[in-house]
């Protein structure tokens, strides 16, 4: 069976989320590649946008974890645990995830943050930049808010990347901290 009939028949062709009817999408939960419909779960519109942009969050539509979160299939049970936790403040959300009970692999797969695996950080050249690495200026860069201009070759060690974003890593240049283009570096 397609994937997409196996999600059908599973869901009952509703978000299995809040059980909404309309307008309904194949979400690949990460880190996973959506290999098989155990990596993905139908979501309505609304849950959709939500996941994928926690901070418009509207804290009441989730209430509907109430029950979904006790669906068998851990990609369901991965979804509600993230947003649990991104509602944690609210009581009643604090309450269910103390309830909600995952296997040691569905846990882990939960709290997998999705900036782990699917943000990575490339020089100028592609080559992929760790946390630590010494990196080369490529050009010469005007620091916004200091007083002085990053000359080409300079050497920035010990650069610390910025998790939200694969194109900004930070490093001190002349003592200070400041944000870098990934594509003004190279590694050295
Ligand atoms: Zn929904």
């Amino acid at each position: 069976m397609k994937i997409s009939e196996e999600l059908k028949q599973r869901s009952g062709n509703s978000c299995e989320l809040c059980g909404n009817k309309d307008a309904l999408f194949e979400y690949i939960v990460p880190p996973k590649s959506g290999e098989s419909s155990d990596e993905q779960v139908v979501t309505c519109s609304t849950c959709k946008s939500q996941i994928e942009n926690p901070e418009n969050i509207d804290t009441h539509h989730w209430r509907c974890l109430n029950e979904s979160m006790w669906s068998e299939h851990a990609p369901v049970q991965v979804v509600a645990y993230r947003m649990l936790q991104a509602l944690q403040t609210e009581e009643w959300a604090n309450d269910l995830l103390g309830m909600l009970f995952l296997d040691e692999d569905t846990k882990e797969w939960a709290e997998q943050s999705n900036t782990d695996v699917q943000i990575v950080h490339k020089d100028a050249n592609g080559n992929i930049l760790n946390a630590g690495d010494t990196v080369t200026l490529i050009q010469d860069l005007n620091v916004k808010g200091a007083k002085f201009t990053a000359k080409r070759g300079t050497a920035v060690r010990r650069i610390r990347l910025v998790p939200n974003n694969a194109e900004h890593i930070e490093g001190k240049i002349e003592g200070q901290q400041i944000v870098i283009l990934t594509k003004y570096v190279k590694k050295s």
